[in-house]
């Protein structure tokens, strides 16, 4: 049995079960500090419900998360968040009618009391971080515009953003490249690259090419167990991903 202490990030033996359906099955996962991971396998394979595990959303029926050695899986969602975790949901999710500046500004973490949430004032730290995460973001041209003007590319990223203002130590995204231009996923691939730096990432994602710009290592869930794990190479020759996903 590994040692979960070297990993951000230890999933060990977890299942969970819908209506008697192991969507995830004994499922063991380890992410390093500073990993970029990437998830593949086909539609059902329980990609989405690893990622409502971690963040809390769904209760797992056995097994153990640690984050940061830390037993997370009693938490709730927020004490997740709080801890360090962020992740971006399929559609995103922005407010339409506020400024591009007014989204990452309303994300930045000001304290969890009712008075910091209410009588927070814009200083400069908050002004300067959003300069910074809109430029990352590529969207420093367009901070004054209603962040319903922008293109769908551009509302992921903004969603992104409003994820990385908060600073997570580990951040999760669930197909942050699907309905973009080939630019914008270009320009998705350089923004994670970037990201990487300061944190560790997976990724569920689909299209391989984008898959191959940003990877550290592959992960290819089938039947909600690992049915392959390592470099892109030694994923894309095997014989049994091939049969389960490359194929298709
Ligand atoms: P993927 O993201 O890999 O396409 P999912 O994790 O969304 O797959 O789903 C894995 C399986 O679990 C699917 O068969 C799905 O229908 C089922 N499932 C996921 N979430 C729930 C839920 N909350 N209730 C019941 N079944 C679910
Ligand atoms: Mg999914």
């Amino acid at each position: 049995m590994a040692n979960s202490t070297n990993f951000l990030l230890a999933l060990e033996n977890v299942s969970v079960s819908f209506d008697g359906f192991k969507a995830v099955n004994d499922l063991n996962l380890y992410i390093d500090k500073g990993e970029l991971r990437v998830i593949i396998g086909p539609n059902g394979a329980g990609k989405t419900t690893v990622l409502d595990l971690i963040c809390g959303r769904t209760k797992l029926s056995s097994g153990s998360i640690k984050f940061n050695d830390r037993e997370i899986t009693r938490l709730n969602e927020q004490d997740i968040v709080q801890l360090g975790i962020g992740r971006k949901f399929q559609t995103p999710s922005i407010y339409e009618d506020l400024t591009v500046f007014e989204n990452l500004e309303i994300s930045f973490p000001r304290g969890r009391s009712v008075f910091g949430a209410l009588f927070w004032t814009r200083t400069s730290e908050i002004i300067d971080q959003v300069h910074a995460i809109a430029h990352m973001i590529f969207l420093d041209k367009h901070l004054n515009s209603p962040a319903e003007m922008l293109s769908h590319g551009q509302k992921q990223w903004l969603e992104i953003g409003m994820l990385l203002i908060q600073d997570p130590e580990l951040l999760m995204l669930d197909e942050p490249v699907a309905g973009m231009s080939v630019a914008e996923r270009a320009k998705t691939a350089e923004l994670l690259n970037e990201v990487i730096k300061n944190r560790s990432v997976i990724v569920i994602e689909h299209d391989m090419k984008f898959v191959e710009s940003i990877a550290h290592r592959v992960t290819v869930l089938h039947q909600g167990k690992v049915l392959a794990e390592g470099g892109m190479d030694a994923i894309q020759a095997n014989p049994e991903v091939k049969e389960v996903y490359l194929g298709h």
